[in-house]
């Protein structure tokens, strides 16, 4: 029943959202986008690219440096029912001439899953939606969900420190359908990026089964850690 409920909350947000005049996501102004130009022009974006050796995955992309109106926006997001927020948050991104180059050389994205029961409790993956529309926008990236699977449900790695958020995130995914990965260049995509335990451990197993490269791409990164 609640997934039911959840469901038809987000269909009718996605309906709502395209009825209604646009209104700048920020300020609240009535406009043709989902952010004026005028908030559009205090978003501090940074595209900033990292390679490090060490590391599971090739290289981590990331938009925002995690804080003020990017931190109320993602935690809206996900918390908030805003899925709506969604398109925002890919407009960005492919709006971004850096990652739209990066994005082209790539084959497959993945989001980071959540596990199927707080799915069913938010009514949406928050990174799916986003890598959903990038893929959509994007002609030759090709969205794949049934691959990287989340099998255990974990504590929220927000509550967590950085020793514990490295435990909680072990064991818990697992691959299927093995051929989807094998030898393809893999975006992995996630909100924010904190201490990057849970996008490593998703690059380790991707890679031990065969993926080629990973580009981790994230909207956030909170640099506390
Ligand atoms: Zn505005």
């Amino acid at each position: 029943m609640e997934t039911f409920k959840n469901a038809l909350i987000f269909l009718l947000n996605e309906i709502i959202n395209e009825l209604y005049p646009k209104q700048c996501i920020i300020c609240g102004k009535l406009y043709s986008d989902e952010i004026c130009s005028k908030c559009y022009k205090t978003l501090e974006i940074v595209a900033k690219s990292q390679k490090n050796k060490n590391k599971s995955f090739n290289e981590h992309i990331y938009l925002f440096k995690y804080g003020g109106t990017i931190r109320k926006l993602i935690i809206d997001y996900k918390f908030n029912d805003k899925a709506y927020l969604s398109d925002f948050f890919t407009k960005i991104i492919i709006k971004n001439e850096k990652i739209c180059r990066k994005i082209k050389s790539y084959d497959i994205i993945i989001p980071v899953p959540i596990h199927k029961k707080r799915k069913n409790e938010r009514g949406y993956n928050q990174s799916e939606l986003i890598a959903k529309k990038i893929a959509k926008n994007t002609n030759q990236l090709q969205l794949v969900t049934d691959s990287l699977i989340k099998q255990k449900n974990t504590v929220a790695q927000s509550t967590l420190t950085k020793e514990q958020r490295k435990q909680n995130v072990k064991q818990v995914y697992k691959i299927a359908n093995k051929q989807k990965i094998q030898n393809k260049k893999i975006i992995l995509l996630d909100d924010i990026y904190t201490t990057g335990s849970t996008v490593e451990e998703c690059s380790k197993i991707l890679k031990q089964n065969g993926a080629k490269e990973i580009l981790v791409l994230t909207i956030a990164k909170d640099e506390i850690n």
